[in-house]
């Protein structure tokens, strides 16, 4: 197996890779890294989870040691590799990354984004950041202001530029591109590649080497499963998914703006300890949220694509599908979430009728049909669903018009319960991993007691 060093990477970034538990390259980092030391430009078609960040990061930081050096001078430190992503949240993700990265290594980062008062970002540019992680809209804003120079960047990336394209920055981007070097090595990233992205590449990128690692599918260690249910019983299911599984740090997943809100309130009203983070919310809601879902302090979070869009917290055991993306593409990213970098994580996804095209649309994507499993005393009545059947995960085969819908076992039911015929625990469908992620003692909820299937928040 290859190690970081010998993908040709100094001691000193290597040390600290050791120190932050990278034994070994991902895929994507085996085969980025070389490409990019080489000084060439990039097309990377990966999602997150994959270890993207170290790929296009590690080079770029080997790139620059030649700059690295610890004067005091803001002219010794010109902004030298620019990063742009979609949103603040992956940009932070990103800076911390790198700076754990250059940990070792005098090169200075800094990320700037929208939403905080732009005169805190302006002393720390000042002093000079050789790497510098930044939000379109805000980098432009410093731009503007004079507040930073793009003259000498040598390096662009770009990360999920589908992101960036659906959020509206095609005309940042191109703005931003004319302001640097004509001579630079480009990366881009993206999970996937519609017609505006692939232009995009052409006009940015200089024959690029197209580097895939799992494009549009999802990571293989992830466990996917759909739950059939009536659209009115979606809250009285996740609470029971959630106590009756003992499922800790879930990330959930909704539509709206409003209805993450209402889910929130009412899963906490349910007794179990949530909050909520949506475009509506600060940044600095949105920050002491992800910090207290990230240490335990509450067990679910439910956000909106826009707001979860770049979240990291390591091994997430637990995604849920509250409601089904209506762009299939937003499914490869929210399993993103979880079972990253060789973890198990599980998938869960709550699938009323209304909802089975956008499920139709999922599978034909990731190319392989989902396990279905129907919780007993959830069952979707007749008149709701079409039928379900469980399905060999495999290619993708038309769903079916009507088959009796087959129950699968809910583990949590108790011992002495009357269990249809292949209700062996552990069957295919059911999706149980263990909490990968462990929340200080203190801060767990304490465990729900037995409640029926059925139990709705109301009850709690
Ligand atoms: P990314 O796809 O860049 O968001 O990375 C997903 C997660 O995997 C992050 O928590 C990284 O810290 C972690 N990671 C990246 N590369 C490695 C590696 N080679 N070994 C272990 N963990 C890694």
């Amino acid at each position: 197996m290859t190690t970081f060093a010998e993908l040709g990477l100094a001691p000193d970034i290597v040390r600290a890779l050791d120190e932050l538990g990278y034994k070994t390259p991902t895929p994507i980092q085996e085969r980025v890294i070389p490409l990019a030391l080489a000084g060439g430009d990039i097309l990377g078609a990966a999602q997150t989870g994959t270890g993207k960040t170290a790929a296009f990061a590690l080079p770029l930081i080997q790139r620059l040691l030649p700059y690295a050096n610890t004067s005091t001078s803001p002219a010794k430190h010109p902004i030298r590799a620019l990063i742009l992503t979609p949103t603040r949240e992956l940009a932070i993700q990103v800076e911390e990354s790198i700076k754990a990265y250059c940990k070792y290594v005098p090169l200075r980062s800094l990320v700037v984004y929208g939403g905080v008062n732009i005169n805190t970002q302006i002393p720390i540019l000042k002093t000079g950041v050789e790497i510098l992680v930044a939000t379109p809209g805000r980098l432009l804003d410093h731009v503007q202001n004079r507040t930073l120079s793009l003259n000498q960047v040598n390096t662009l990336v770009l990360d999920e530029a589908d992101r960036m394209l659906d959020m509206g920055f095609m005309p940042d981007l191109k703005r931003i591109v004319a302001l640097l070097p004509a001579k630079r090595v480009n990366m881009m990233f993206s999970a996937t590649f519609p017609e505006e992205i692939r232009r995009l590449a052409d006009t940015i990128l200089d024959h690029p080497a197209f580097v895939e690692v799992a494009r549009n599918t999802t990571a293989v260690t992830v466990k996917q499963v759909v739950h059939p249910v009536h659209h009115e019983r979606k809250r009285q299911l996740l609470i029971h998914l959630i106590k009756h599984r003992n499922l800790e740090q879930v990330l959930v997943f909704t539509a709206t703006k409003i209805g993450c809100n209402r889910l929130a309130n009412d899963l906490n009203k349910a007794g179990i300890h949530a909050d909520a983070i949506h475009g509506d919310k600060s940044q600095q809601e949105r920050m002491k949220a992800l910090e207290a879902f990230k240490n335990g302090a509450i067990r679910v979070l439910v956000a909106t694509d826009v707001a979860a869009r770049g979240l990291d917290i390591e091994a997430l055991p637990y995604v849920v599908n509250y409601d089904l993306p209506h762009n299939p593409e937003d499914y490869v990213h929210r399993i993103g979430r979880t079972g990253r970098a060789g973890a198990s994580g599980c998938a869960i996804s709550l699938v009323a009728e209304s909802e089975n095209r956008y499920l139709d649309d999922i599978e034909k994507l990731i190319g392989s049909a989902i396990d279905v499993e129907i919780v007993p005393g959830f069952e979707p009545g007749a008149a709701d669903v079409p039928l379900y059947q469980a399905r060999e995960a495999g290619p993708r085969t038309p769903r079916p018009t009507r088959a009796a819908p087959v129950a699968l076992p809910d583990r949590a039911q108790p011992a002495t319960a009357p269990r249809p015929a292949a209700a062996a625990p552990g069957r295919r469908g059911t999706c149980q991993v263990a909490a990968l992620f462990r929340p200080p003692a203190a801060a767990q909820p304490a465990p729900a007691p037995p409640a029926p299937p059925g139990d709705s928040e109301n009850s709690a």
